[in-house]
C-alpha cells in the first residue's frame, strides 16, 4: 500500500465525523473522502472532504475509488456491509476495513447470530426462531419468563419490542409476522428471554484471528432523562463504564470475544473490521444481546478520543485488513470519554429540519464537536438535516469532569429547540454511590 493513504469513508453520521477526525491525525493518511459526509466533514480542512455519493450507490462508490486511486475503504454504517460492499471493493482490489457479506450476517440476521452463539456456546438469552405467527404465539404461551421479540433483519434500530404482558407479546408477533410492520426484516423473529442488568457496548478490532477491545461504553437509548420515552439511535455515551470491572472484561474476552472471532473463522466467514458486541451484565454473568459489525454511534465519539495521541487508527485498520493485528499496540489514555447528543425538535418522531446552527469557539483542547445530521448550504451556512444533529464529546481524568466538559461543549452549540439529555452517565454515579453500610450516621 502506498503512503500517504487515500481513504474513502462511507457514511454521514457522528460516527463517521469522529472516524474522519481520528484518521486525519495519522501521518500515514494523505486524504479522506467522506461519502456523502455531513456539515462537519464538508469543509475540506485537514485532509477531509465530502463527495456527494449515497452510501447505497456501490457502483458510483467503486468508480470514484478507482478513479481517485483509493487505498482503503472504511464503511461506517451496517446497511452497506450487510448488502455486500466489501465484495464490490474486493473485486477491484481495494481493501475494505469491514466484514464480508457473509460475516455481516452477524448483524443482518438475528436468527443467524443467535444460532451462531448456540453452536459456539457463547452466553446469550434463551430463544427460539419463528416464521409462523401461530407457532411463535404457542411458544410465548408456554414459557414462564418475560420475552423480548426481535425482527430478524435490519430495522433501523426499531425491530426490538419489549412487551409487558403475554397479550402485548402476541400483538407484537402479529405486527411483525402478519402485518409485516418491518417488511422483509420481519420474515423471521427471535423470541428470547428478557434479561435484567446493566448494558455494555464492547467495540473490538479484529483481523479474523486476533481481537483487541476498546474501553467499554454505555449508551443511553431513550430520548428523555432517566431512560424515559421512546428509543432513539443513542442520545449519549460514556466510557469506560465503571460497572465493567477488569474481572468482567476478562470474562467477556474469554467467553464472548475470542470464541466469536474463532467461531466465525472456523465457520468460514472470518471477521475483519470492528465488532461491536452488546452485552447485558446479568446476575449469572455477561450475556450477548446482539452483534453489530461496525462502530457504534455514539459510542465511537466517546471511545476514539480515548486512544492515545500516538495510537494511529489508520495503522490499526491496515493491520486488520492485512491480518497482522498481533503486531500492533493499541494504547488508550487512562481517562474517561463522554458524548452528549443534541437532537432536532420532535425526534425520534417527525422532526424539524433546515434550522440554522451556530457554534461558539471551544475553549478546551479536550472537547470536540462531532456533527451528524448537519449540512452546509451553498453559502456555507450550517443547518440541521437529521434527527440526531450534533454532539459534544469530552475527555478528562475523571468521569465527573468529562461530563462537565461535554455539557460545556453542548452550551456552545446553538440550534432552535435542540433537545439533549441532561443525565448522561448517571448510572455510573449511581454505581459509585457509597454503600449504605459505609455512610456515617449520627
Ligand atoms: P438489540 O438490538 O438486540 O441490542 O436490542 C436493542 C435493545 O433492546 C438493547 O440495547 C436492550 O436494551 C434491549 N434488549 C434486547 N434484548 C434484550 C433482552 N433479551 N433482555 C432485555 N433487554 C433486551
Amino acid at each position: 500500500m502506498t503512503v500517504p493513504l487515500r481513504i474513502l469513508l462511507v457514511g454521514s453520521g457522528g460516527r463517521e465525523h469522529a472516524l474522519a477526525w481520528k484518521l486525519a491525525q495519522s501521518p500515514l493518511v494523505g486524504h479522506i473522502w467522506v461519502a456523502p459526509g455531513n456539515g462537519g466533514t464538508a469543509r475540506g480542512v485537514n485532509k477531509v472532504e465530502n463527495v456527494s455519493i449515497d452510501s447505497a450507490d456501490f457502483s458510483s462508490l467503486v468508480n470514484f475509488a478507482v478513479e481517485k486511486s483509493v487505498d482503503l475503504v472504511v464503511p461506517g454504517p451496517e446497511q452497506p456491509l450487510v448488502d455486500g460492499i466489501e465484495t464490490q471493493f474486493r473485486k477491484v482490489g481495494i481493501p475494505c476495513f469491514g466484514p464480508s457479506e457473509s460475516a455481516a450476517r452477524m448483524e443482518g440476521s438475528k436468527t443467524f447470530s443467535k444460532d451462531f452463539m448456540k453452536r459456539h456456546n457463547i452466553p446469550t438469552a434463551e430463544y427460539e426462531n419463528f416464521t409462523s405467527y401461530e407457532e411463535a404465539k404457542a411458544y410465548v404461551a408456554s414459557v414462564n419468563h418475560h420475552v423480548v421479540i426481535k425482527a430478524s433483519g435490519l430495522a433501523a434500530g426499531k425491530g426490538v419490542l419489549i412487551p409487558t404482558s403475554k397479550d402485548e407479546a402476541y400483538a407484537a408477533l402479529k405486527e411483525i409476522l402478519e402485518d409485516r410492520a418491518f417488511g422483509d426484516a420481519g420474515d423471521e423473529v427471535v423470541v428470547e428471554e428478557f434479561l435484567e442488568g446493566d448494558e455494555l457496548s464492547i467495540l473490538a478490532f479484529s483481523d479474523g484471528y486476533t481481537v483487541i477491545d476498546l474501553p467499554p461504553a454505555q449508551d443511553h437509548k431513550r430520548i428523555f432523562d432517566g431512560d424515559n420515552g421512546p428509543n432513539t439511535g443513542g442520545m449519549g455515551t460514556y466510557a469506560p463504564a465503571p460497572v465493567a470491572t477488569p474481572a468482567i472484561i476478562d470474562e467477556i474476552r474469554r467467553t464472548v470475544l475470542k470464541p466469536t472471532i474463532d467461531g466465525m473463522r472456523k465457520d468460514g466467514y472470518p471477521f475483519v473490521g470492528l465488532l461491536f458486541t452488546g452485552i447485558m451484565l446479568t446476575a449469572s454473568g455477561p450475556k450477548v444481546l446482539e452483534y453489530n459489525v461496525r462502530f457504534g454511534d455514539p459510542e465511537t465519539q466517546s471511545v476514539l478520543p480515548l486512544l492515545s495521541k500516538d495510537t494511529d487508527l489508520a495503522e490499526i485498520f491496515l493491520a486488520c485488513v492485512e491480518h497482522r493485528l498481533d503486531s500492533i499496540t493499541i494504547k488508550t489514555t487512562n481517562q474517561f470519554g463522554v458524548t452528549v447528543v443534541g437532537s432536532a425538535e420532535g425526534y425520534p418522531g417527525k422532526y424539524s429540519k433546515n434550522d440554522e446552527i451556530t457554534i461558539d469557539p471551544l475553549e478546551s483542547d479536550d472537547t470536540f464537536i462531532f456533527h451528524a445530521g448537519t449540512s452546509r448550504t451553498s453559502e456555507g451556512k450550517l443547518v440541521s438535516s437529521g434527527g440526531r444533529v450534533i454532539a459534544a464529546s469530552a475527555v478528562a481524568d475523571t468521569l465527573e469532569e468529562a461530563v462537565k466538559k461535554a455539557y460545556v461543549g453542548m452550551s456552545k452549540i446553538h440550534l432552535k429547540n435542540m433537545h439533549y439529555r441532561k443525565d448522561i452517565a448517571y448510572r455510573a454515579f449511581r454505581d459509585t454511590k457509597p454503600k449504605e453500610e459505609n455512610i456515617l450516621t449520627y
